[in-house]
């Protein structure tokens, strides 16, 4: 008699089946300034690709979903190092998509000076050569010493 084949339920042993995690390591290469980079399967337009849960999907997300956390299906993964082939999940931030489609468009350009204003209207100065200037910072940097506040003279 004994069990008829397949009672127990077992999977056959085939690659897709292996531990999404282990076959992802196999495939990065960390690189002197800290990018995961993808030595799998990349697409045309630049994201590594990965196999997982059944369904082909991007290698980035991956990697945020498995180091970090689910990614909610209105946000994506951005990449912070403008690499598209890096992995490394404290490269990728969760933007909504149409951030990062302007982000694209952009270059990689910052919207903001190092000091978070904004550039744009009356604060952006634009050199002929293309520089960008942020004013508040300009007037901050122009003056030595903290700007003189008249207290309680309101
Ligand atoms: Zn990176
Ligand atoms: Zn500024």
């Amino acid at each position: 008699m004994g069990r008829p084949k397949g009672s127990k339920n077992r999977q056959p042993y085939n690659r897709a089946m292996r531990d999404p995690v282990e076959r992802f390591l196999e495939k990065i290469e960390v690189s002197p300034n800290g990018c995961w980079v993808w030595k799998g399967q990349i697409s045309s337009n630049g994201y590594g690709h990965f196999w997982w849960a059944g369904r082909m999907s991007t290698a980035h997300r991956f990697s945020y979903e498995f180091f970090r956390e689910f990614i909610p299906d209105n946000l994506e993964p951005d990449h912070l190092c403008r690499n598209r082939s890096c992995v490394n999940p404290d490269h990728l931030e969760l933007v909504t998509r149409s951030v990062n489609m302007k982000r694209g468009l952009l270059g990689g350009h910052r919207t903001h000076c190092k000091r978070g204003h904004p550039y744009s209207g009356d604060n952006l100065y634009v050199y002929p050569d293309g520089r960008r200037l942020c004013r508040a910072c300009a007037r901050i940097t122009s003056q030595r010493g903290p700007e003189p506040i008249a207290v309680g003279n309101e």
